[in-house]
């Protein structure tokens, strides 16, 4: 499969760069200012017949007109939002993400940023690093067992942190497009009833048309002055503008982010809050998830070339 031209979008993790080195011919857009005019200057567009993107640069319709035989997308990600899904259906081109593998993690991070905003424990870890625990105690955070969680998208990783909060003595309800066979966690059709009846509210759904900016004025007020906002999906899902005012305006608690909707970018007026706890969209980042994903995103694309089934097929 060495003569294969494979297209990497962005730098990701450098162990599935080394692994696409060894067993393809890898191009790294970002050698031509991740610009596929100055690529199509240097390289013929038809030697590309595979594409690894990610949550950063995936595959728009510019990338997909520009190589003409690009045969399959294997998404460093399970999400699909920075794919264009329709154009690669249109044109026959086959598409794997890397789901599974990565939920544990994600769910993992959920629940440190829920500890992480109720628990205090940014504000906490600085406290005693600067010294002021000499001076006077810390002071008193909100307990977490036993809160009533809801979470938008009960999929794999919605699922994963139902399991971990259940382990918390936590009563689980949902909102996701369809009710799911879990007899203990509650189903709510209706995103703002779910969001007046939890303390805490988790975004783990996939971002669509439909979920973009599905955290509103509306479901935050819903939430309200004590309730705890967590986003482990995509910053898309929330209207940021939205949450920055509710926060300073006292009329949400407080949120634990790890994405945002113009990463790396973060307003300005979160960095000042101690009732919010921020991450740089780190989810699945750690040395065994990273690999494995690299691992998917190999086995996908050996699959494909060897004209067997995808692992992890989406299209
Ligand atoms: P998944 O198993 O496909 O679950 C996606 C969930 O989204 C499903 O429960 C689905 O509901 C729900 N959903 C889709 N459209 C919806 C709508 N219109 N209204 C309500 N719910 C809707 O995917 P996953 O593996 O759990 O991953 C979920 C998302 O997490 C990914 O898409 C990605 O954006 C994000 N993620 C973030 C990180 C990070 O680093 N922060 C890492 C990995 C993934 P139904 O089941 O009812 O269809």
């Amino acid at each position: 499969m060495k003569s294969i031209g494979v297209l990497m979008t962005c730098p990701m993790h450098k162990y599935l760069e080394q692994q696409l080195e060894t067993h393809f011919n890898l191009f790294k857009l970002w050698h031509c200012n991740s610009s596929i005019t100055e690529f199509l200057k240097t390289h013929q567009g038809n030697t590309i017949r595979a594409v690894v993107g990610d949550t950063n640069i995936g595959v728009d319709a510019e990338l997909i007109a520009s190589f003409p035989n690009l045969e399959i997308v294997a998404s460093y990600s399970v999400g699909l939002d920075k794919i264009d899904l329709r154009k690669c259906e249109e044109k026959g081109i086959r598409v794997a993400n890397t789901p599974d593998v990565l939920t544990d993690d994600v769910a993992d991070l959920a629940i440190g940023l829920i500890l992480g905003v109720l628990r205090r424990i940014c504000a906490s870890d600085v406290y005693v690093r600067i010294g002021k625990w000499k001076d006077a105690d810390f002071g008193l955070a909100t307990k977490f067992s036993g809160k009533s969680v809801g979470i938008v998208g009960l999929g794999r990783i919605g699922t994963a942190i139902a399991k971990r909060a259940e382990a918390f003595g936590c009563s689980i309800s949902y909102f996701s497009r369809s009710q799911k066979p879990f007899a203990n966690y509650k189903f709510y059709s209706n995103i703002i009833d779910l969001a007046t009846s939890c303390q805490i509210l988790i975004v783990a759904c996939a971002l669509t048309e439909e979920t973009r900016h599905i955290i509103d004025r509306e479901v935050i007020d819903a939430l309200g002055p004590k309730g705890i906002l967590i986003n482990i999906g995509r910053g898309a899902h929330v209207d940021e503008t939205e949450l920055v005012s509710a926060l300073l305006e006292g009329r949400l608690g407080g949120a634990g982010l790890d994405v945002y909707e113009n990463e790396p970018e973060v307003p300005e007026e979160l960095l000042g809050l101690g009732n919010v706890v921020l991450q740089p969209h780190v989810g699945s980042d750690t040395v065994e998830t990273s690999d494995a994903m690299a691992d998917l995103v190999i086995s996908n694309l050996k699959a494909h070339f060897s004209n067997k089934p995808l692992l992890t097929p989406v299209i």
